[in-house]
């Protein structure tokens, strides 16, 4: 039996972590978490019967103790509680699907507790990953990609059989874009967007912060930086292509320019699977990809137009908080864009404009990283009043 911790429980990537582990005889829910929404959080308690239970709004989670005082599952609150199910003891795999940057204390919690960690919270990575990934490398915890195109990739580099020459092997990293609802528009088209438009993503249905993040292809400008910290690849060896049909999920360029690619439905649960039973697979039933159906293309992205994917990718090549910067101020502006208070084209105007005023620093520490989070944030609502 594995006991699988979730992070994030009530989300897309939660509700999907549930679905699997409801479809596996092997699997149990350890514990689950949620920022505030303690109705699904308790269906969920009552239906899989975790032993741990986190609500991080801690007035939730004193409502949630009372509402299900009948069962036997112990409710934790806060951040604290998060690391204290993130490194439990009796947990075999921890699920990470917090969305933003609120994900990387458990996440690195499960890395010093030397976990394996299904991680979906790209924002760790992204803010973190030197620490991130030193740090798992010294413990000995496993970080198996739970984002679909970085799967991708890891089950396209498995097709190596020696372990060794990595760097001379592996000439590419070829991540795929779906391009988002507004592939092939025009900057003028896109001055008008509302969140509604945007939150219409063509093959995949996620949370609201990814689906932005998808339209403006900001998405794919974090997973860049995902990709160059899990696979320990330079930014030159990692190439984006757009590729509508959300098929293929990824590829891997060798030196002999073969191309090994990992195709499937868009469905986040065989990636959320394989996180879990790597290095064997599962039967999964229901998402058979029809490969009859359509032609695969692929397409170089617009980066004139989508700007977020040019300024994610700089960021990362700036290296040090410079990404917690781009990140900071990327979660800010999207947050601001769904509540109608900035138009579409303001979430790359202010990350770039919070780019320019951070001077970035070096091997930051975990408190330096949170400070410069903190930092972009508050220069997006500064530059609020000056928008429009
Ligand atoms: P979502 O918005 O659907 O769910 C987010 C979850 O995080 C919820 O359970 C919520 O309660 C919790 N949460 C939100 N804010 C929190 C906070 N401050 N502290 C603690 N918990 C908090 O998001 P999602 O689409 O499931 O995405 C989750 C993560 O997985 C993101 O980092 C996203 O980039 C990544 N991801 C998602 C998908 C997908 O298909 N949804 C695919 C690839 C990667
Ligand atoms: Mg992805």
């Amino acid at each position: 039996m594995k006991n699988i911790v979730i992070l994030g429980a009530t989300g897309s990537i939660g509700t999907q972590s549930l679905e699997v582990i409801e479809a596996n005889r092997g699997f149990r829910a350890f514990a689950l978490s949620a920022h505030s929404n303690i109705a699904v959080l308790e269906t969920q308690i009552r239906k899989f019967r975790p032993q741990f239970a986190c609500v991080t709004n801690e007035e939730k989670a004193a409502e949630l103790k009372i509402k299900t005082a009948d069962i036997g599952t112990k409710i934790l609150a806060g951040t604290a509680g998060l690391e204290e199910i993130a490194a439990h003891p009796e947990a075999d795999t921890v699920i990470t699907g917090i969305v933003g940057i609120a994900g990387l204390a458990p996440t690195l919690a499960a890395v010093e507790a030397k976990k394996r960690i299904g991680l979906a919270n790209k924002e760790t990575l992204v803010t973190a990953g030197d620490m991130v990934m030193e740090r798992a490398g010294q413990t000995g915890a496993e970080i198996i990609p739970v984002d679909s195109e970085h799967s991708a990739v890891f089950q396209c580099l498995a097709a190596r059989v020696n372990r060794d020459n990595f760097d001379s092997e592996v000439k590419r990293i070829l991540l795929t874009a779906s391009g988002g609802p507004f592939f092939g528009k025009t900057k003028d088209e896109l001055t008008q967007i509302t969140a509604k438009e945007a939150l219409r993503h063509p093959n995949w249905s996620m949370g609201a912060k990814i689906t932005v993040d998808s339209a403006t292809l900001m998405n794919k400008g974090l997973e860049v930086i995902e990709a160059k910290h899990l696979f320990g690849v330079p930014f030159e060896k990692i190439d984006v292509f757009v590729h509508r049909q959300s098929i293929v999920h990824s590829m891997v360029e060798f030196a002999d320019n073969a191309v090994i690619a990992q195709l499937g439905a868009p469905d986040m649960k065989l990636p959320i699977q394989y996180a879990i039973t790597y290095p064997e697979r599962l039967s999964m039933h229901g998402n058979e990809p029809d490969l009859t159906k359509t032609p695969l293309t692929f397409d170089k992205p617009d980066f004139e137009t989508f700007r977020c994917l040019p300024l994610a990718i700089s960021a990362g090549k700036t290296g040090g908080t410079m990404p917690a910067v781009l990140n900071g101020a990327n979660e800010a502006a999207v947050a601001l864009f769904l509540n109608g208070k900035i138009r579409f084209l303001d979430i790359a105007d202010l990350v770039e404009g919070a780019m320019c005023a951070h001077k970035t620093m070096k091997r930051p520490s975990l408190s330096q990283i949170f400070e410069a989070d903190k930092w972009a944030r508050e220069y997006v609502c500064a530059k609020l009043h000056t928008l429009h």
